[in-house]
């Protein structure tokens, strides 16, 4: 291979963009193909690069007790322009990593668009990409165009690469009534851009709540399509309307808890539910329905969410609807190293590879560069450690699951980030640095907190020798 011959990247999404940057940042040329705005996504809404197609949240940035959090941590050590990007555009969200979503996609195509070793080709991949392209990336992510899933559905022989998600509203927030709803962090939570006010409150009481179970329960809902009826959904953005039919009290336990709120129009009174809606863009004007993923038809979502105390005069800047999304059957499909097994030129990355997020998207493309880099410059580069955040959800990916795949139905499901996939400490703490016996919840955020310790250790080793460390 010349080190000369750029390396292919198909999608411009999180994982694609952060792939070019390792590649180019180690100086492999790169070539990224992204096909909008000559062909949209039924997501996507721009012909930005890295475009945030839901929620502007990456998630808890706590990186000693939370496992995406450590992730963050990760992928800052490791110079990802993803974080970098977020970082530049945060906005107010307790102990969330939030972004302006516009500032965010903006920053992450400026550095891609000016970076000297990548260039950008505006072009759909509507087949298996060309013999002549040695080393491609993959990384079209969950609404891979058409042609190009139907083509890697018959490279791979898999009968059916999709499963279901499904997006939440966005308001616009001078259409919400304050003197109703109330700004409050759950538990006055401040974290690292928060001011402990950054949530806007809706307040239900008893009898307001059963109504809009009975609504929801009643409400028309978008019909499936004949191949939908057996996709399943992911268990983690479940439609509100699918939580309602699974028990009426199941959103007052879920994205309708009014635990760590205090209504201060009404300070006497507990609400019996809550609405939270989180700050969707810089200037503030936007806030989208916290957990509210729906496939309720359009007109219904008007009308029910509309009943909702403060929300009576509410204007949707957008609605909620159902996605499609595609992965592969990673486990048995790809190597430790992202590649196809049945045709190594070709690495994948992102949520195509069975990861579920967009920090999780960004930092398997994190991996995906740094493996393309490493075999572009012939520089041997093993694998992040098992112990750090990378390497847990590489191997979950690439490991995850092969024997249950093997012996009937794919069992391979599409993971966040969580500490169940890092391997046990050789010693959970027991004691606390004052010696006192740690039990319960004390005893849980000690043994998180060694974990991230142990990660960020490893990490460090195994980043230190740039591609060519060892583990
Ligand atoms: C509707 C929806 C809602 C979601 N909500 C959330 C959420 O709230 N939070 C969260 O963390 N994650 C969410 N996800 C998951 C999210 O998409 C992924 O986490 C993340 O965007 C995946 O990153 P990616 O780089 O793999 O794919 P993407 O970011 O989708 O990027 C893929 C890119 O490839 C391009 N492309 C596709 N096919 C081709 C082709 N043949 N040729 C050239 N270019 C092509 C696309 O235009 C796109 O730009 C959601 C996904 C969807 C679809």
């Amino acid at each position: 291979m010349s080190r000369s011959n750029p390396v292919h990247i198909v999608g411009g999404g999180l994982a694609g963009c952060e792939a070019a940057w390792q590649l180019a940042t180690h100086n492999v040329p790169v070539v990224l193909h992204e096909m909008r705005p000559l062909r949209q996504t039924a997501a996507h809404q721009t012909d930005s690069l890295a475009e945030l197609v839901c929620s502007n949240s990456f998630r808890s940035d706590d990186r000693e007790t939370s496992a995406v959090g450590l992730l963050h941590e990760e992928m800052r050590r490791l110079e990802s322009l993803i974080l970098r990007a977020a970082d530049a555009n945060q906005v107010p969200a307790g102990g969330a990593l939030a972004v302006d979503r516009i500032g965010f996609s903006a920053a992450v195509t400026q550095a891609i668009e000016t970076h000297p070793l990548i260039a950008i080709d505006r072009a759909e991949i509507d087949g298996l990409p060309p013999d002549d392209w040695d080393s491609v990336i993959v990384a079209t992510g969950p609404l891979t165009s058409p042609p190009l899933a139907e083509a890697i559905r018959n490279l791979t022989g898999e009968s059916s690469l999709a499963f279901f998600d499904a997006i939440a509203p966005i308001v616009h927030r001078e259409t919400i009534d304050m003197s109703v709803a109330w700004l409050q962090s759950r538990y006055d939570k401040t974290g690292p851009g928060g001011s402990g006010a950054d949530y806007i409150n809706c307040p239900l009481d008893r009898e307001q709540y059963e109504a809009f179970i009975d609504a929801l329960l009643a409400a028309e809902k978008v019909s499936f399509k004949e191949w939908e009826t057996s996709t399943p959904y992911f268990d983690g953005c479940l439609p509100i309307e699918v939580m309602a039919e699974r028990g009426r009290e199941t959103l007052r336990h879920g994205p309708m808890k009014p635990f760590g709120l205090t209504n201060p129009h009404q300070a006497d009174r507990k609400a019996y539910a809550v609405v939270q809606l989180r700050q969707d863009n810089r200037l503030g004007t936007l806030f989208n329905m916290v957990g509210f993923q729906t496939k309720l038809k359009h007109g219904e979502q008007v009308r029910i969410f509309r009943t909702i105390p403060g929300l009576e005069r509410a204007e949707f800047a957008r609605l909620g609807g159902l996605h499609r999304n595609t992965y592969l059957n990673s486990p048995l499909l790809l190597d430790e190293r992202l590649r196809l097994r049945a045709m190594p030129r070709l690495r994948f990355a992102g949520q195509i590879t069975g990861c579920e997020g967009y920090v999780e998207s960004a930092a398997i493309g994190l991996l995906a560069g740094r493996f393309a880099a490493a075999e572009r410059t012939a520089v041997p580069l093993v694998s992040p450690p098992a112990t750090t955040a990378h390497g847990a959800l590489l191997a979950h990916i690439t490991g995850g699951h092969i024997e249950t795949i093997d012996a009937g139905p794919r069992s391979f499901q599409p993971m966040n980030i969580n500490f169940g996939l890092f391997p046990p400490l050789s010693q959970t703490p027991t004691r606390s640095a004052s010696g006192e016996r740690l039990r319960g919840a004390a005893r849980t955020l000690a043994k998180k907190r060694a974990l991230s310790a142990r990660a960020l250790t490893d990490l460090d080793r195994w980043a230190s020798g740039g591609v060519t460390a060892a583990a």
